[in-house]
């Protein structure tokens, strides 16, 4: 099939991310990736090598074709692929498993793993629940979570997730109905604001006999708006959970494994969750894998129940290949080499967009760790700030007010800046 038929039977077949059926416009066409860079065939210029400023949402934390990673890819082809959980297990799943306990925070010291991040957030919001239920208290079957959060796109997620962003008007009845608090005021280093940790102890005041857990991306809020908010709100939470029994989650799908500069982000704030949910780079971006870790306290509790088990299996749990995959991202990672690469690609991605805090329809410039955002004044034109930073050397993906990057760590510092001059291309048109 030539490049146009390609395009035309994806456009009407292939459903894409929050897309239309059929699309109003084609996607572009990727052949290959390798290093920071994937190659792309642009309608416009033809073939293109660009720097991915997304590195794949979050996840490519290595770049595409990392040496390490793809033999243990094929290593881990040559025994198996893929075998079921129930009753069997594998050498990549305990080493795995193993690991993650180790470089979690606090006493997570138990590991289920699932197939994607949604997954791994409806099973920590089921352990939750069933850990109540089984020691005898169904009524607390609520999540609070604060405004502006994004967990998934399956059904208990999306009840955490902002409510606004989320559309949960489309779903009213349907989605449970969970206690929201504002937005976490903006700034990593901002100092903390009273009457905003008031009112987190007074929600959770309120409603602790109804509630299971606290549910919340530490540190940076994501997809639901890109903001970065002080640790010390976290450490209030983990306080108020302890204070009130109530259980505290952090989602760290997309701050896990070094993004915001802390190899978890909870680690910005010195405390640890009950429950804790990874994902996205946990395979350097290779497979899809989510895992929930918990504590023993919260296993205990499930296992006190009329039914000891936790009622959820995914046919490809602990994927053998991915799991493989995981560990050898982990052993890229142990070199410790992340943590000078982020902070230099921090200092790189302030230099290159700070100028942009003075441009005309820039509202915001903010950066934490390896992630670079340009809050708008206005919704992107995304067609046209796509296009512009397709000219200008990079791959971005702006969304709602907002142009950001989430490079792979080992980007160099020229990629970076093609990066920071994509956005500012974007964000001239956009
Ligand atoms: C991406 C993301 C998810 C969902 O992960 P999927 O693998 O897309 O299902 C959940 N929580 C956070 C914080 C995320 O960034």
């Amino acid at each position: 099939m030539d490049l146009a038929g390609l395009l035309e039977t994806d456009r009407s077949t292939v459903w894409h991310p929050y897309a239309a059926m059929p699309a109003p416009d084609p996607a572009r066409l990727v052949t290959s990736a390798s290093g920071a860079c994937i190659d792309v065939v642009d309608p416009a210029l033809g073939l293109v090598r660009l720097v991915d400023g997304m590195a794949s949402w979050w996840s490519a934390v290595h770049g595409y074709r990392h040496p390490v990673l793809d033999r243990a890819a094929t290593d881990q082809l040559g025994k198996m692929s893929h075998v079921m959980f129930g009753g069997l297990t594998h050498e990549p799943a305990i080493h795995l498993a193993e690991r993650l306990v180790e470089l979690a925070p606090g006493d997570l010291a138990h590991v289920f793993f699932s197939d994607s991040g949604s997954v791994a957030v409806e099973v920590a919001m089921k352990m939750c629940l069933q850990h109540w239920l089984s020691l005898g208290r169904p009524s607390k079957r609520r999540f609070l979570t604060w405004r502006g959060g994004y967990h998934g796109d399956t059904w208990s997620p999306m009840s955490v997730c902002d409510p606004e962003g989320g559309m949960h008007h489309h779903w009213s009845g349907l989605l449970a109905q969970q206690v929201f608090a504002d937005v976490p005021p903006a700034g990593f280093d901002a100092e903390p604001d009273e009457a905003y940790r008031a009112q987190l102890r007074s929600l959770v005041a309120a409603d602790a006999d109804d509630l299971a857990a606290i549910i919340v991306e530490p540190v940076m809020q994501g997809a639901g708006g890109m903001r970065f908010h002080n640790p010390a709100y976290l450490r209030d939470l983990r306080a108020l959970a302890d204070e009130h029994d109530v259980l505290l989650i952090f989602d760290e799908i997309a701050t896990g494994f070094g993004r915001t500069g802390a190899f978890f982000a909870a680690e910005h704030a010195g405390i640890a969750p009950d429950v804790m949910c990874v994902g996205k780079a946990l395979t350097g971006g290779y497979l899809s894998m989510g895992a929930t870790l918990c504590t023993p306290r919260v296993a205990a509790g499930i296992a006190a129940g009329e039914v000891p088990v936790l009622a959820h299996g995914p046919t490809f749990m602990a994927n053998p290949l991915a799991a493989a995959i995981a560990n050898a991202s982990l052993d890229v990672l142990d070199t410790g080499a992340w943590s000078a690469d982020v902070a230099r690609i921090e200092a790189g991605l302030r230099s290159g967009l700070s100028p942009l805090a003075d441009a005309p329809g820039v509202a915001d410039v903010r950066v934490l760790g390896a992630v670079g955002v340009v809050q708008l004044d206005h919704d992107v034109d995304v067609a046209a700030a796509t296009a512009a930073a397709i000219a200008a050397g990079a791959w971005l993906r702006p969304f709602r007010d907002l142009i950001y990057t989430t490079p792979p760590f080992l980007c160099t510092d020229e990629e970076i800046a093609t990066i920071t001059a994509a956005i500012a291309a974007a964000a001239a048109v956009a």
